[in-house]
């Protein structure tokens, strides 16, 4: 039996790791230092030649690590284990969602160029591309699940920009309302922006769904962002990022993360392998909780409306793109409370098991008020175009019975 034809899973617990290497200890280690030593100078000499792309690696040859900025070994197993997910050659893990965003977005973009991007996207990632990127002399332009193909073309027609087209950039599921994303669609606009000189290539945060509940690259993506501080991590107690694709565009990222030295360290490197272990158990039970919770709000007299992708309506375009591309609605619950950010701050002080906090994706569920918390920094025209007023609160449901979490959401909005 291959193991490469095995669940991921299955591979979580073992996958790229050699007990032997490390005296026998079934777990890996924490490799907690700062450079390796080399066996001889000609041994340190290969090593280097490699790893700053000076020759290319022998058929047989081994390589050993150099320094921790570069390679270290929970780093080098979490990325091939991360890969198996997404069926990705390649990955590169950061010390944030963030770190991985950036490094993608100044990798692949030069003043001049034009990055088209979905909207809403995280707000870290909307200041970034709004404020600094385009203090770099790059162009952006924003598009929203409302458009369709010929809308985003007659846009990138309309900048004026159409020819330097570098990079497309989405987030599906948005946050927080859910809205989706045609993951194909953005490929077949890359490709017909792409020429013999020029490849576009389409960047997508799979934070909201995957690794387990959307594939991003097996719909047409380049490159698949990850915050896995949010599912992957999945505990609320790392800070860490990810980036997948080929080994060539991987191989780029990584080389801008070495001169950045914005890669995690292996304490994290390590807890986000511990985390992989259950990431299946964990994202299913709260998918299996979210659509429970989903159901109890939608039947609630004090809820005017439920953004969750189970409740999605036969026919629309979003239920098609939803078919296409998503395998599970994920455990990302919004919904509009009758009222104002009176009744919503009325439910978020009463919550008893249900933590008020930002942030999302962990073993614990959690509540907030987008409006004037994650995404207050937003233009207050395009927040109500987008419905995102002061009605909104957005759960992320957590591994908890799910009956606890009902009653916590009864006897808060029972104070409504
Ligand atoms: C949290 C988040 C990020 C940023 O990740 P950090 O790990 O906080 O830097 C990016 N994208 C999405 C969709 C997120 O939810």
């Amino acid at each position: 039996m291959d193991k490469k034809n095995m669940h991921p899973e299955s591979l979580m617990m073992s996958y790229g790791y050699k007990p032997e290497l490390s005296e026998g200890a079934i777990k890996c280690p924490i490799f907690q230092t700062s450079t390796f030593v080399f066996q001889t100078a000609e041994e340190g000499k290969a090593f280097f030649e490699v790893a700053y792309g000076h020759r290319e690696q022998k058929p047989n040859e081994q390589l050993g690590l150099i320094y921790s900025r570069l390679n270290n070994p929970d780093l080098e197993i979490l990325e091939d284990r991360l890969g198996l997910w997404d069926k990705a050659e390649a990955c590169a893990v950061f010390e944030s969602g963030m770190s991985a965003i950036t490094t993608v977005l100044l990798a692949f973009l030069r003043p001049g160029d034009l990055l088209v991007h979905s909207s809403p996207v995280y707000g870290g990632t909307d200041h970034f591309i709004n404020q600094v990127l385009t203090e770099f002399g790059i162009h952006v332009l924003g598009f929203s699940a409302i458009d369709n193909e010929q809308t985003i073309i007659e846009k990138i027609e309309a900048s004026g920009k159409a020819k330097r087209l570098k990079l497309m950039y989405i987030e599906t599921p948005a946050n927080p309302t859910n809205a989706l994303i045609d993951i194909q669609m953005c490929r077949k606009i890359a490709d017909r922006y792409s020429d013999a000189d020029k490849a576009v290539y389409l960047a997508c945060d799979n934070t909201f769904l995957g690794p387990v509940f959307q594939h991003p690259i097996k719909q047409g993506a380049d490159l698949v962002l990850y915050s896995a501080t949010k599912y992957i991590g999945g505990h609320s107690d790392v800070i860490a990022g990810a980036c997948l694709g080929n080994k060539e565009l991987i191989g780029a990222v990584k080389a801008l993360r070495t001169f950045l030295g914005n890669m995690a360290g292996p304490w994290t490197g390590w807890l986000l392998l511990r985390s992989l272990e259950t990431l299946k158990i964990r994202m299913e039970t709260q998918a299996n909780n979210a659509t429970q919770v989903a159901d109890y709000l939608a039947n609630h007299p004090k809820v005017e409306k439920v953004y969750y992708l189970g409740f999605l309506k036969d026919g629309t375009t979003q239920k098609a793109v939803y078919e296409q591309q998503c395998l599970s609605p994920g455990a990302m619950v919004s919904f509009d409370i009758k009222g104002g950010e009176t009744e919503a701050f009325a439910f978020l002080n009463h919550l008893k098991l249900i933590k008020l906090a930002v942030s999302l994706g962990s073993t614990e569920s959690l509540a907030e008020h987008p409006a004037t918390m994650t995404h207050v920094d937003m233009d207050p025209e395009e927040m109500k175009q987008l419905k995102i007023t002061e009605k909104l609160i957005r759960l992320s449901v957590g591994v908890e019975n799910p009956d606890d979490l009902m009653s916590d959401i009864q006897q808060a909005l029972d104070f409504v």
